[in-house]
């Protein structure tokens, strides 16, 4: 596996696949691993996943480094990541227990009914390059923690990151087997996910890579969860603070280079403060600066390969020829590494790449509606639904519209984000479970009924 940067293009490393032996020691050591991992106590496993918080806060300039050299993330917001996933650990490592906690029920005169949350065994995560820490992260903490172990296929891009998280949790003090990373291309996932060993798995990634997984784990009757791509609605209503919008919808779309899931994506305006909503934007988006992810001053960096870059290029290419308007951007930047400029987008013709595909990169697609319910039926017409942004001055109002909105998670006056504290995952095509809180740490354990009598 080959490590390119795409701030240059240069490769910068080289990685052995790992063998068939290799691989299947891998198995048998996480299966080993299971058995003792699984007898540990909790509050045990949950000073280790402390640990591991303090070796991410420890060594954070160094893991950002390895993430912005093999997939051009800004450094600055790498640095961010790797803190984001020290909290992450902080967090289960506090409240793991109490989301563990047995639930009792009604039972009847001398006998204790309870159920128990015991872990499933070896846990495959397929995992995407966009935010290689933060991705394995958000399952590793609660996983592990409820008595899983891990076994980590990362995309192909990021070989180090995939190595340096290994590193991270035996630097922390976990034992041999409990998490391991398996240098394998994406045609042999299926032979690991069939392996009776492991027990279930999580994909975050593409809609064909998730379909591909499930289909796999359901012909096995093993559990998934999916977290898939997105479309993102942020909805600019008439009585929207139009600056806060504009800046953040500004921020929401390019951060990371515009490879998030969770991007705003399609900005749908009502027509009162269209032309007002449109001009803020513009000089949002033409304000931030593009260029060496190395740089501190940096807020857009690469895309993360040339040929994603390509392909994202493509689809801007094929809305143009549908009709859509380039306002900003919309030609890859000349000279090295895989640089698109931030663009944005209007007139878009319905159907077209940029109204109807996910468009990972930095290209807002801006629509203009007449009325809230056609702001609700156009933030709903999309085969995504993971998050959404709503903005209004009226609390209650965007409320009503959350309720409306067909999204994993609708925020109102702020940009979609994950947080460790509450649930995130999507409906439709953009998956199903959810990941973080206690619902993250209940998607991959046996809720098994104990009557004691
Ligand atoms: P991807 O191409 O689907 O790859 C994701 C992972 O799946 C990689 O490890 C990849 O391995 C593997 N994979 C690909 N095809 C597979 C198959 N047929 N069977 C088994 N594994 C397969 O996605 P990506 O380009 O890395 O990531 C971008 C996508 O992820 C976007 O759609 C984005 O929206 C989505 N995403 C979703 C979330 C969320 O939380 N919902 C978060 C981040 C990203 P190789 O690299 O070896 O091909």
């Amino acid at each position: 596996m080959d490590a390119v940067n795409p701030a240059t293009n240069e490769r910068i490393d080289t990685y052995e696949d790992d063998s068939p032996a290799a691989v299947e020691q891998a198995l048998a050591d996480a299966a080993d691993a299971f058995e003792s991992w699984r007898g540990v106590p909790l509050r045990e496993r949950q000073e280790l996943l402390a640990s591991a918080g303090e070796v991410l806060r420890d060594r954070t300039r160094e893991l950002a480094t390895v993430m912005t050299r093999e997939m051009g993330k800004p450094i600055t917001q790498a640095e961010s990541e790797v803190e984001k996933c020290a909290w992450v650990c902080d967090h289960y490592a506090e409240f793991a227990d109490s989301y563990l906690a047995s639930d009792h029920h009604p039972s009847p005169p001398e006998a204790t009914v309870k159920t128990r949350y015991d872990p499933l065994g070896p846990v495959l995560a397929v995992m995407p390059w966009n935010y290689p820490f933060w991705q394995v992260f958000r399952f590793a903490a609660p996983s592990l923690t409820a008595g899983n172990v891990g076994l980590l296929k990362h995309a192909s891009n990021v070989p180090g990151c995939a190595k340096a998280i290994e590193d991270v949790f035996r630097e922390a003090g976990y034992p041999e087997g409990a998490f391991q990373s398996l240098l394998i291309p994406s045609d042999l996932v299926d032979d690991v996910l069939e392996d009776e060993r492991v027990r279930a798995a999580t994909l975050t990634g593409s809609g064909p890579a998730g379909r591909a997984v499930a289909s796999t784990a359901g012909e096995n009757l093993k559990k998934t969860v999916l977290e898939l791509g997105g479309s993102d609605p942020f909805v600019v209503l008439d009585d929207a603070d139009i600056d806060a919008a504009a800046e953040t919808g500004a921020w929401a779309r390019n951060m990371n280079g515009g490879q998030s899931c969770i991007a705003a994506k399609r900005f749908i305006v009502h027509d009162a403060v269209y032309d007002e909503f449109l001009d803020a934007f513009l000089e949002e988006v033409e304000s931030l600066a593009v260029g060496d992810p190395m740089d501190e001053t940096t807020e857009v960096g690469p895309q993360a390969s040339q040929s994603l870059l390509e392909d994202l290029h493509e689809q801007v290419e094929a809305s143009v020829d549908a009709g859509a308007t380039v306002l900003a951007g919309g030609e890859p930047l000349d000279g090295e590494g895989a640089f698109y400029p931030p663009t944005v987008l209007t007139d878009v013709p319905e159907g077209c790449p940029a109204d109807a595909e996910e468009l990972f990169g930095p290209v807002a697609s801006v629509f203009r509606v007449e009325s809230e319910d056609a702001a609700v039926e156009k933030a709903n017409d999309t085969r995504f639904g993971l998050g959404a942004s709503v903005w209004t001055e009226d609390r209650d109002r965007g409320e009503r519209v959350a309720s409306r909105i067909d999204a994993g998670c609708t925020y109102v006056n702020q940009l979609t984000k994950s947080d460790p504290r509450v649930p995130f995952g999507g409906v439709k095509d953009s998956g199903y479970g959810r990941e973080l809180s206690a619902a993250g740490i209940h998607e991959f354990v046996n809720r098994k009924t104990v009557w004691i009598e």
